[in-house]
């Protein structure tokens, strides 16, 4: 046994071949004990070593020694009128996240948040006004789960009340690469939260590379926010896109959906009073995605799912009106384009899309070097406004 160990291992900070690795090198402990561990932890949300009763006492102690279940801490919770359901985790000690739960018939989806606020600075998102001040490690993003699924009395396959989750909380969860495809790894194992591929979706605001990594080591479903349906727009409300204009989405998008028959990829747009809501930018976009299904040779390959914005304090924008919203929604449907509009929950606990918060400090210097590294690895200016 490795007895140079300084501190205790988080063991939500590991999937389950990480688990494996501890168990056999740390612990010096044959590597199904592990899954044993994964299924006290996840399952049955239990953090007490002394409580999991299928393990020797010797592995217990050992356990005690050298590893901790350490989970984020409530700071507040709260649950709103129509079943959703909003947390604020802290962190560390000055930095919260938000995670919301919104149940909805034969489903529960829980949005979960990758990093503390976000450094992409789109116009319209109440989580970059906050700014950016550091990834979350994959204990803090699985933790959310766990939060969620105790709360829930979720069990895996038996009773199951988080049937998705959303990467779609605070953050862009691409930039945080290795923490989130690990988390993501726990979402979808049997011993951790069992859940289908398809039933994890990340959602980037158009991280190109990235998403042909996560093509690489990943199978979950992908949405992208894309909120324009062309460039000059785009680029003021997602200042990503002068980095990464709609083209090259679009064909990051196509690999990704190619790796897999019938896979689709979804398109988020947040509907905003006359800024790109109007009867052009519908046939703009109905355009996009009709090139889309074209290119995969499959319809409904490019879903959209239209979000009417939620304003927030000190916002310029507004949310478009009920007529304008069900007309956009007609002319993609008329254009053969499978468009949603997604129903606005959790209003009253601010935790509708685009409004997850948080506590964020220190944001200002960070996301300056945030945003150096970010444009270090090539391309133009990104986050900020055009
Ligand atoms: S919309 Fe998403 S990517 Fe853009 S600033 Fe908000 S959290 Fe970041």
């Amino acid at each position: 046994m490795n007895n140079a160990i300084a501190s205790k291992q988080n063991l939500l900070e590991l999937d389950r071949v990480g688990l494996e690795d501890f168990f056999e090198r740390t612990l010096d402990e044959k590597r199904y004990r592990a899954h044993q561990v994964m299924k006290w932890i996840h399952h049955r949300h239990v953090t007490d070593f002394a409580e999991m009763t299928d393990l020797g006492k010797a592995l217990r102690a050992k356990l005690e020694t050298h590893a901790e279940v350490r989970v984020p801490q409530i700071q507040f919770e709260k649950p709103s009128a129509d079943g959703t359901h909003k947390w604020l985790l802290g962190m560390d000690g000055s930095n919260a996240i938000e995670t919301v739960y919104i149940p909805d018939k034969g489903r529960g989806t829980l949005c979960v948040s990758s990093q503390v606020g976000c450094a992409l600075n789109c116009q319209f998102c109440s989580t970059a006004t906050q700014g950016f001040n550091r990834n979350l490690s994959t204990a803090e993003i699985i933790g959310q789960v766990w939060v969620a699924a105790k709360h829930l009395g979720n069990v895996p396959h038996k009773q199951r009340k988080l049937t998705n989750v959303v990467m779609m909380g605070m953050g862009e969860p691409l930039m945080n690469f290795d923490n989130v495809v690990r988390a993501m790894s726990v979402m979808r194992d049997d011993l951790g939260y069992g859940l289908a591929n398809k039933r994890v979706t990340l959602s980037t605001a158009g991280m190109v590379p990235m998403i042909d990594k996560l093509g690489e080591v990943s199978d979950v479903s992908l949405a992208v926010s894309l909120h324009a349906p062309n460039d000059e727009l785009r680029s003021e409300l997602v200042p990503l896109n002068k980095k990464y204009p709609i083209a090259e989405l679009m064909a990051a998008c196509e690999r990704y959906a190619r790796r897999k028959k019938g896979e689709s990829v979804t398109f988020e747009y947040t509907l905003m009073k006359g800024v790109n809501d109007q009867p052009v930018h519908a046939k703009q976009l109905a355009q996009l995605m009709r090139r889309f299904d074209n290119a995969l040779q499959m319809k409904d390959a490019a879903k959209v799912n239209l979000i009417p914005f939620n304003p927030f304090p000190g916002t310029r924008f507004q949310r478009s009106s009920e007529a304008d919203i069900r007309a956009f929604q007609k002319s993609l449907l008329d254009a053969h384009v499978l468009t949603m509009v997604r129903r606005t929950r959790g209003d009253d606990i601010d935790a509708a899309c685009g409004q997850l918060k948080g506590q964020v400090t220190d944001k200002t210097r960070r996301q300056a070097e945030f945003r150096k590294k970010l444009e270090a690895q090539g391309g133009g200016k990104v986050g900020e406004a055009a």
